[in-house]
């Protein structure tokens, strides 16, 4: 069994893999290690990955892009609503709300969501992965931008259980590069010095991402992040094709924005001037033939009217990398260095800013396309038993400050922050209810996050009754940032204070930590709402919380024993219902075996007509094969192979696999006894002389 590590882009996806020497980067089909994010469809099958980018342009409103930023997300939300004016492809609303992306698939329109269409990529990767290491792929940790929030790493967890892969954490994409750095220093602090303190920024397609990293020999803590999530090299594409569209319009009277073709050409073209222009200062062509209306149309740009031309974005990078100082309140004498990733730190601008604001030049010490998925890997290697790799602790943060609300129906309604902002993670922090009823409790984002909805999920503690004496019972919950980033109340639990433990009874300390496990992190601590006046307490759990003091100060000298009993929780949580899941997961296998169908079918046909190709050139005058049939039967098969052709791109351009077979079948017994003729020929001794004699 193989541990990969998948870096999920906007733009594009890498592989690697945890092996006993070493972490690799797996190249696909097209001996690529980059994969484009982008899911296509025909009549006959699905296309994914570089075949799909390849046929973008002649296929567009069947070809996917850009779903990363619309995992988890509602149609009616503004960034969705903005995102989709650069769609070609038709985009919609599904009754529940969420988004549905109508394509053509074998012959009839489909809609699917953002998470079905990630979860065909990740079909790819996995299918990438499985036939360059010739297993099975399950075991995985996927790359998530540190700004994503609960939905949407849900969401994403979703598309990975549709493409039957087991997450085994999603990490966020800094969090990675920083372990890919880490592990291999051999110089970091010893534990108890100083850490150091290492930047790392990574400006990919679609955004920008900031971490402030603290390391020491065999551990790393992320300090804090900054990031902007509407900020990427697309920014500039845009930016520069917005530029030719005016000089279009004036000099040829064409506007490209008029016809979405060719826009998606021009997009595609000055994306390959833009990265020209970070290798080149001079002037730049920029020819694009047969454009529109059939004219082919050219134009030209220096690498300083790019820079013009993108003032907003780089405006927009100098106040994200300014907010990550500010956040994991560094000073630049703090820092040790700045490591640079993501395609966009390649522009010389965007690293002269970067090494303007850190005062410090950008290091490029990791591979910039590949940094994401080798830290994934590492992490997958770490939390698998199938991989033994050096250890490494990894300690993230969660970016947002996170309060939670009870019983907003009743007047003893609450609300605190359980975690801050960028408070550590994972996390569990214990809260103390006294309650004489079933209550509900919900999560919210407290600060901005860039998603229009705060909620995170409500859950329901059912189960719960007065004691016989009427009084309230005391109900612990475990609030919980899991591996993934994930906010959830994970547990609750009714605590018995007793005199023996007896069977399930199990003794419990107030205020202990809860090891989680993890590669090695505990950072799990806990909390009680009913000491710092947090207001988790009704008016009838007054008295207790005192006893509770009480019983707490008992616990330090005595350890009270408690009988804890775990409590049913209804939670409501965005997502898909699991009934939905497992439609996908369905309609995911049917369209897999569908693809395998279209795929052994266009190899039975590939297989025919190379046949035919391969005997009828060794059948001609002077080849090998000419001279070992009689020449009425060379004619015959002669002409047989050339109906044969004929017919592969007429009617038999589209027959089922058995039709290609059984032709093939037909054609080689007749042909392999005369390759069998030549190859006796050739095997006896000096056969080559005597046949060197007769031509
Ligand atoms: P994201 O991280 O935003 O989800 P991603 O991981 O797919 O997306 P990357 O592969 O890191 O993004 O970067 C792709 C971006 O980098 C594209 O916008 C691309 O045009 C840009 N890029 C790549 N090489 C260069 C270059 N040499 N000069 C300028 N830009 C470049
Ligand atoms: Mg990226």
């Amino acid at each position: 069994m193989s541990v990969i590590g998948i870096d999920f882009g906007n733009e594009s996806c890498y592989v690697a893999v945890a092996k006993a020497g070493g972490i690799e980067t797996i190249a696909n089909d097209y001996s690529l290690r980059g994969t484009p994010s982008c899911v296509a469809f025909s009549p006959k099958n699905r296309i994914l990955g570089v075949a799909a980018k390849n046929q973008m342009v002649t296929n567009m409103k069947n070809t996917v892009f850009g779903f990363k930023r619309l995992l988890g997300r509602k149609f009616s939300d503004p960034h969705v609503q903005k995102e989709l004016k650069h769609f070609p492809f038709k985009v919609e609303q599904r009754q529940d709300g969420g988004i549905g992306i109508r394509v053509n698939y074998l012959g009839e329109d489909n809609v699917f969501s953002p998470e079905q269409i990630t979860a065909m990529l990740f079909t790819k990767l996995k299918d990438i992965a499985a036939t360059a290491l010739q297993t099975q792929i399950n075991d995985c940790v996927i790359s998530v931008p540190s700004y994503f929030t609960n939905t949407e790493r849900n969401a994403l967890l979703e598309a990975a259980a549709i493409a039957g892969l087991n997450v085994l954490r999603l990490m966020n994409e800094t969090t990675a590069t920083a372990l890919a750095y880490g592990i291999y220093k051999q110089d970091l602090p010893a534990p108890e010095e100083k850490p150091r303190n290492v930047v790392f920024v990574d400006f990919g397609h679609s955004s920008l991402q900031v971490a402030a990293c603290a390391f020491n020999k065999g551990k790393l803590r992320v300090l804090a992040t900054a990031t902007d999530p509407q900020c990427g090299g697309r920014d500039i594409d845009m930016a520069l094709a917005e530029y030719f569209c005016q000089d279009f319009i004036t000099r040829y009277k064409l506007d490209p924005r008029k016809n979405q073709r060719a826009f998606l050409r021009l997009l595609q073209e000055v994306e390959k001037l833009k990265k020209q222009m970070s290798a080149n200062s001079t002037r730049l062509p920029l020819n694009i033939e047969c454009f529109m209306e059939e004219r082919d149309v050219s134009g030209d740009m220096q690498r300083l009217q790019m820079e013009q031309l993108s003032a907003d974005t780089f405006t927009r990078v100098e106040r994200t990398l300014r907010a990550l100082i500010h956040n994991a309140k560094l000073r630049p004498e703090d820092i040790h260095s700045v490591e640079i990733v993501g395609g966009s730190t390649r522009i010389p601008s965007v690293k002269s800013l970067i090494e303007q604001v850190f005062n410090k030049n950008a290091s490029t010490t990791l591979n910039q396309d590949e940094a994401v998925s080798r830290g994934c890997a590492l992490q997958c290697a770490m939390l698998s038993p199938a991989v033994r790799v050096r250890e490494f602790s990894v300690t993230d943060v969660q970016p947002y400050a996170v309060r939670l609300a009870w019983d907003a129906a009743r007047h003893d309604d609450g609300d605190m922050e359980v975690f801050p902002a960028f408070h550590a993670a994972p996390f569990s922090k214990m809260l103390t209810f006294y309650r004489k009823e079933p209550f509900s409790v919900s999560a919210y984002y407290s600060n901005q996050v860039p998603y229009p909805d705060s909620f995170i999920g409500q859950w329901h503690i059912k189960d719960i009754q007065a004691t016989p004496e009427g009084e309230s019972q005391k109900v612990k919950l475990k609030v919980r940032v899991n591996i993934h980033g994930i906010v959830t109340v994970a547990s609750a639990s009714l605590v018995e204070k007793k005199q023996e433990c007896g069977q399930n009874e199990s003794i419990e300390m107030e205020n202990a930590s809860e090891g989680n496990g993890q590669a090695g992190e505990a950072h799990d601590a806990a909390m009680d709402t009913s000491g710092g006046g947090g207001g988790a307490d009704g008016p009838e759990g007054a008295e207790d919380q005192n006893d509770d003091k009480k019983d707490k100060s008992k616990d330090k000298s005595k350890k009270v024993l408690v009988k804890t009993i775990e409590l049913p929780i209804d939670a409501q949580v965005p997502g898909f219902s699991q009934h939905d899941l497992n439609g996908f997961m369905e309609q995911e296998g049917k369209m897999q075996a569908q693809d395998r169908q279209e795929k052994e079918r266009a190899d039975a046909r590939n297989a025919l007509e190379e046949y035919v190709y391969e005997l009828r050139g060794k059948l001609s005058e002077g080849e090998t094969l000419h001279d070992f049939v009689a020449e009425d039967q060379r004619n015959r098969l002669v002409n047989q192979l050339d109906a044969l052709e004929q017919w592969l791109y007429d009617e038999g351009e589209d027959q089922n696999r058995q039709v290609y077979c059984d032709k093939l079948n037909e054609l080689r017994t007749e042909g392999e006894p005369i390759k069998q003729r030549r190859l006796e020929f050739e095997l006896r001794p000096g056969a080559l002389d005597d046949f060197a004699l007769t031509i």
